[in-house]
């Protein structure tokens, strides 16, 4: 195998009459392996491709992260939808590579792996939007005095029932501060 380095000039600009976040406008310079810049652009199309196909069914207005923003009518909060699902693909994956079937071209694999991809940049984008939308609450053990500031909805579990991830024995409850 030959040394695939490629180095160059990258520049990723999106106009967008309905975004006003929009435009993004980024330019870099590449320094890495042209087939991680191939699968790069082939996720691209992957994430294209799906929200022009189904997302909620409704073409491209709908928001791409509808999908799983519906999961919160049966009780799952929609970043634990995501992890489910790329924990269902790394399951095909991992099926593959105890198989030794890996190292064969194989489509599966590779759509797998985008899939992968795509569900980790799409579980960022969903983060995102929550930081935006809902601020930051304190909570603060009861035990150990163990601070943390979280984000409280659109996720479920009712933290103040959860236990102290710090000192384990104390019950985290929520104060008024918060961040
Ligand atoms: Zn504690």
């Amino acid at each position: 195998m030959g040394n695939r380095r490629v180095k160059g000039e990258i520049t990723i600009s999106v106009v967008s009459e309905r975004d006003t976040s929009l435009p993004i406008q980024s330019q870099f310079k590449f320094n890495g392996h042209v087939g991680y810049l191939e699968a790069v652009i082939e996720a691209i199309k992957i994430h294209t491709q799906k929200n022009s196909d189904y997302s909620g069914g409704g073409g491209q207005d709908d928001d791409p992260l509808a999908n799983f923003k519906g999961s919160v009518e049966f009780g799952i909060d929609p970043g634990l939808g995501i992890i489910l699902r790329i924990q269902d693909k790394f399951q095909r994956v991992k099926a593959f590579a105890k198989s030794g079937r890996l190292a064969v071209v194989n489509e599966s694999v590779e759509d797998a792996m985008l899939d992968i991809a795509n569900y980790a940049l799409l579980y960022l984008a969903l983060r995102s939007e929550i930081e935006e939308e809902y601020p930051f609450v304190g909570y603060v053990c009861n035990l150990c005095g163990y601070k943390e500031a979280v984000i409280t909805r659109p996720i479920i579990t009712n933290l103040r029932d959860n236990a102290c991830g710090h000192c384990d024995h104390g019950v985290m409850v929520w104060s008024e501060e918060g961040e």
